[in-house]
């Protein structure tokens, strides 16, 4: 048994929300008792004791939409011309480092951001992969790399036809290979669903043949819908549809599937996706680095569509996603009031459903039978909190920094700041190397 005790104990147990003295009692993999410090040490008397020193304990955050890949763009310079536009970010930009991956590139690039997950208390992260000059086995280096890192996720390669018939065929057996393999392992921390990248570079015969090799494997997809305007201007002239009903044409849509930024839709894209149960990830700081508008998630939530808080690449740290999501709210729809319900329910409820979609475990809450993924915060409230004020606390005052210790599936990843299982100097030093081939081959 591992006691996590001596904090202020958010829970997102709706029951039992908040205990100011609390401690959790973790039992192999998953939590087994809640309750106050002098209550569980006195059970267990014997167990080892981490000791939150009056910091935050609570759930590990969930990152809804990731690519890890996109840490080797840190620092880097694109080629030729900066870009006009979204879709000129895409070519000169990401759609250049994705090609010049190999698949050491592919491992050491998650590995880096893997050790910024941990070390901002991320434990579930649904990704999205993108290597098209070596996808085949890209997701099984992916996977090697978060099982190292004791990271729970869920992945995906990104089909496309943007390099070819060949590529895109590739990219669709990679994901069968991925989804059949990952359901054979059984495992709670690996999953899969089946990637694509978006409507405008996936033709109706890619598309029909990725639901073709899916056949009925139940792993949903994961795709980016009309995150830029043009994205729905190309649907509608070259399918005389627009996205989310093409999508749904093709049975893509549901419960399983994960539909990105979706920010230029209309009110019967809306109807669909609420009618079908297909989830929505928001990534603010994304659309607002691409200067892609912003999804209307005030309407989307109200209309009771699920929707999840994502980084899109830029960042680990949800709380940074947490904090500019709402302001972003507030500044897009011009009232200072919104946003303080949304994103709370985006990122603590929603963010959970989605992730319990893609896992065969109970996660997200610190409840007996959840599966412990807990962090604790080094955070010391200048101003009262309780249970009511505890995301306006999270918003105000902390950010990833402020976790010291990371635990995903009852294994301690990171203590007291340092990390457990991974070494970053050697990590980091071979991406730099990495990375520099990579960029060379820009
Ligand atoms: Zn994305």
């Amino acid at each position: 048994m591992l006691l996590v005790g001596n904090g202020k104990l958010i829970t997102r147990d709706p029951d039992f929300s908040f205990i100011p003295d609390g401690c959790v009692a973790i039992r192999g993999t998953d939590v087994s008792m809640v309750g106050t410090t002098s209550e569980i040490r006195a059970k267990y008397p014997d167990s080892e004791f981490i000791d939150a020193k009056d910091g935050l304990i609570m759930p590990g955050f969930i990152n809804s939409h990731m690519h890890f890949y996109s840490t080797f763009s840190r620092g880097m310079t694109p080629p030729g011309e900066p870009a006009k536009d979204f879709s000129e970010v895409l070519e000169r930009l990401w759609w250049k480092l994705d090609k010049a991956l190999f698949l050491k590139d592919t491992y050491y690039s998650a590995m880096t951001a893997l050790v910024d997950c941990i070390k901002c208390g991320c434990t579930t992260v649904i990704d999205h992969h993108a290597s098209p000059s070596f996808v085949q086995g890209s997701l099984f280096e992916i996977a090697k790399a978060t099982k190292e890192a004791g990271i729970r996720a869920s992945l995906c390669y990104e089909v496309s036809d943007r390099d070819g018939q060949k590529t895109a065929y590739a990219g669709i057996k990679e994901n069968i290979s991925f989804i059949d393999w990952a359901e054979a392992q059984n495992d709670s921390m690996i999953s899969a669903k089946f990637g694509l990248h978006a409507s405008f570079t996936l033709s109706d015969l890619t598309l029909g043949r990725c639901v073709e090799e899916m056949g009925g494997r139940n792993a949903g997809y994961h795709v980016h819908v009309a995150e830029g305007p043009n994205d729905e201007k190309d649907s509608i002239q070259k399918y005389g549809k627009r996205i989310a009903e093409r999508f749904n044409d093709f049975g893509i849509t549901g419960g399983k599937s994960i539909f990105v930024h979706c920010i230029h839709i209309n009110k019967k894209e809306r109807e669909i996706l609420r009618e079908t149960g297909t989830a929505v990830v928001h990534n603010p700081e994304s659309n607002m680095g691409n200067a892609v508008g912003s999804a209307d998630i005030r309407e989307m939530v109200k209309e009771g569509i699920l929707v999840g808080l994502g980084t899109d690449g830029y960042v680990c740290d949800m709380l940074q996603s947490y904090r500019i999501g709402n302001a972003l709210c507030k500044h897009s729809s011009g009232d200072p009031n919104a946003g303080w319900t949304e994103l709370p329910l985006m990122l603590f409820e929603n963010n959970i459903t989605i992730a319990e979609r893609c896992f065969p475990v109970k996660i997200g809450r610190i409840k007996e039978g959840y599966a412990a993924d807990i962090i604790i915060m080094d955070y010391m409230p200048p101003t009262e909190m309780n249970e009511k004020n505890i995301n306006g606390h999270l918003l105000f005052g902390a950010s990833g920094r402020n976790v010291v210790t990371t635990i995903a599936n009852g294994k301690v990843l990171m203590k007291d700041k340092k990390l457990t299982e991974l070494d970053r100097n050697q990590i980091y030093a071979k991406a730099r190397e990495s990375s520099k081939e990579v960029w060379k081959r820009l």
